[in-house]
């Protein structure tokens, strides 16, 4: 049973994203991708969507045909509202709040409106996304309440029905994995392991068996226990 609509995905290239791709892919007749560059510290994830979306047409031919076009927006003037020199007594109070000084306000805002413009444009009624309350919740921006309100208020600002699904919202990292092995199983699960990336760092470096990353940051950690705790109900 697939779903007629078109869905736009934002596709990042690491883990949860990659995993978002598989699902819409997996449900919708026509899929887009879409990345923000903000000027990140590490391009090597923005680099791994290339590899991820040529793996993917490779290994699943019924995926490939449903796979459209690639957006990368230029998003660079997140820098100027982040800078703390510029935001300084904000930056201290986010740090109160237990959010690193550069978090943007209110970022994925952003980042949902942009995407629904373009999705807009492209004809696509679907925005999906890997935001999730489990991992995260210290974004508020990215909590379940914060989508349904979006999804009301780019529906009416658009005057069009534009649905936010986030199929991670719920669910940890084990469970990620699980989902993505019952959506492409050990084939997808490898890809995802070997081509995308996650690591706070940008380190490539060896191949660990959840993937590469320095295995110590809270990134890596997380997917790597998560992979961890996976296999072992596997
Ligand atoms: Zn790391």
């Amino acid at each position: 049973m697939t779903d007629n609509r078109k869905a736009l995905v934002l596709f990042s290239g690491g883990q949860d994203s990659t995993t978002c791709l598989a699902w819409a892919l997996d449900r919708f007749a026509e899929v887009e991708t879409l990345a923000f560059d903000y000027g990140q510290r590490h391009r090597i994830e923005l680099d791994c969507r290339n590899t991820v979306r040529a793996e993917i047409a490779r290994q699943f031919p019924h995926w490939a045909v449903k796979l459209g076009a690639d957006h990368l927006l230029d998003l660079s003037l997140l820098g100027q509202i982040s800078d703390t020199a510029l935001t300084s007594e904000r930056a201290i109070e986010l740090q109160a709040n237990g959010l690193p000084n550069t978090f943007v306000p209110g970022r994925n805002l952003l980042f949902l409106t942009f995407a629904a413009t373009l999705a807009y444009r492209r004809g696509a009624s679907v925005l999906v996304g890997g935001m999730c309350e489990t991992d995260f919740s210290g974004y508020p921006d990215c909590r379940d309440n914060t989508m349904k309100a979006m999804q009301v208020a780019l529906s009416l600002g658009l005057d069009t029905p534009m649905t936010l699904d986030t199929p991670l919202m719920f669910i940890d990292k084990a469970a990620t994995w699980r989902l993505a092995d019952s959506l492409g199983g050990g084939a997808l699960v490898k890809l995802i392991v070997e081509d995308t990336h996650t690591c706070y760092l940008g380190e490539r470096g060896e191949l660990h068996d959840w993937g590469h990353g320095c295995g110590h940051c809270p990134a890596c950690a997380l997917r790597a226990n998560g992979f961890a705790a996976y296999r072992a109900a596997a």
